[in-house]
């Protein structure tokens, strides 16, 4: 039967202290114990099923955890601060001084900066790639590579990641695959294609409300269990753990979605395609021109669709500010950083959320100055919308 994230979440049965239809959450940084030796053994690991101090483990954060793995397929799962905090503790828990990893050249700036300036502090070194080229990927693991890094749907540039390929690779060099799915929550499941490690930005399409930022880290009990040693866990000690607040908070709003993506998919192919039909070059996974389109269709769950995430290229960041600008003066979103929220933001890649790529980087891996990235809300009509944005193109003399 085919892997069904939507119905694995809506199977969970989680109830809050009292029979709560949402689960009761927890105002509690520390937790009792009725009998000492329960807390020395909950220390040293021998006793799981104890709560012993909310940076480790607390309920509300559990119940969101359960719920992540259950979508992606996975044993376990631990819910961070933010998406960078997943990414960083998952890295910093897999290597070592001295350690390899190969990445995607495309990833979120925040991700490309964090491997390119600041591993270095700690003498792991990163060889980036065109993750798209798989064997230039193969021929960069050396013996001291830990880990092939990517995104299964790149930022800003929308490639996509052959996760069974990669999988099969780092296997065969016994080194882990770590994914982060933020931009394909539903409509791709990484650990099912052979993924260790799976990493997300809740901040996105997951919460989808832009009211806060989290993340998780999705993988096997062993791996999310090591994550948490009191000893050596880098999530224990460098402590990015989630409020259980804004758990509880996107642990409702995971349940809606199926919903949105589907919504968010179909508002994306629709745009996308008057877009190209409009002339303008456009990066969408959903269009035959994209040249991963074949490969998308093997790897995503058909019910989702091709996402919310499209990419137009200006070609001069000063073009794409006129026409953000004159969006955004029109109604149809928001001059914004982020994604997956129910409004449609845009932002001009390269002078925003991949700013920290250097320019000739940022060139190497055929990001123009002048890329739009969409991520597109959930609008009703996306037919209005889209007579919104032709006015702005037209006004500027595109059309
Ligand atoms: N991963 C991707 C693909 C992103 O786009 C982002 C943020 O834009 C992050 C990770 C970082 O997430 P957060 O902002 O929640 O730390």
């Amino acid at each position: 039967m085919k892997f069904d994230p939507a119905s694995n979440i809506q199977d969970l049965l989680q109830f809050g202290e009292f029979g709560d239809v949402n689960p009761s959450i927890t105002d509690s940084a520390t937790y009792t114990f009725m009998e000492a030796k329960t807390m020395v053994d909950t220390f040293t690991g021998e006793e799981e099923g104890c709560f012993l101090y909310s940076r480790h483990w607390n309920p509300s954060n559990r119940y969101l955890a359960d719920a992540m793995a259950a979508m992606e397929g996975t044993e376990s799962a631990w819910v961070t601060a933010s998406g960078m905090g997943a990414i960083t503790t998952a890295i910093l828990q897999l290597c070592n001084s001295g350690d390899h990893i190969v990445s995607s050249i495309t990833t979120y700036g925040g991700t490309f900066a964090f491997m390119a300036n600041y591993l270095k502090k700690f003498n792991i070194d990163v060889t980036f790639v065109d993750i798209t080229r798989t064997d230039e990927v193969e021929k960069a693991i050396g013996p001291n590579t830990k880990m092939i890094y990517t995104e299964s749907m790149t930022n800003p540039l929308l490639q996509i990641s052959d996760l069974p390929v990669l999988a099969d690779i780092a296997n065969k060099h016994e080194i882990k695959l770590v994914v982060d799915n933020t931009f394909t929550p539903m409509m791709m499941a990484p650990a099912k294609m052979g993924a260790h490690v799976v990493v997300y930005s809740l901040t996105k399409f997951v919460n989808g409300k832009n009211d806060c930022v989290a993340g998780a880290i999705c993988a096997d009990a062993e791996f999310i269990n090591a994550l948490a040693d009191v000893n050596t866990g880098s999530a224990m000690l460098l402590g990015p753990v989630l409020d259980p607040l804004r758990s509880s908070g996107i642990h409702k709003n995971l349940h809606t979605l199926h919903i949105r993506m589907k919504q968010h998919s179909h508002n994306a192919l629709f745009l996308a395609k008057k877009l190209e039909e409009s002339g303008l070059r456009v990066i969408y996974p959903g269009l035959h021109s994209h040249p991963q389109h074949e490969l998308m269709k093997q790897l995503m769950h058909p019910d989702f669709g091709f996402g919310g995430m499209i990419a137009i290229d200006l070609k001069t960041s000063e073009k794409a500010s006129s026409l953000m600008e004159a969006m955004q003066l029109k109604g149809v979103g928001y001059l914004a950083v982020s994604l997956g929220y129910f409004k449609t933001l845009f932002s001009n890649s390269g002078k925003s959320t991949s700013s920290e790529v250097p320019d000739e980087v940022q060139e190497e891996m055929g990001l123009s100055e002048g890329l739009i990235r969409f991520s597109v809300g959930l609008d009703q009509d996306i037919d209005r919308t889209w007579d919104k944005i032709r006015e702005c193109l037209q006004s500027l003399g595109y059309l």
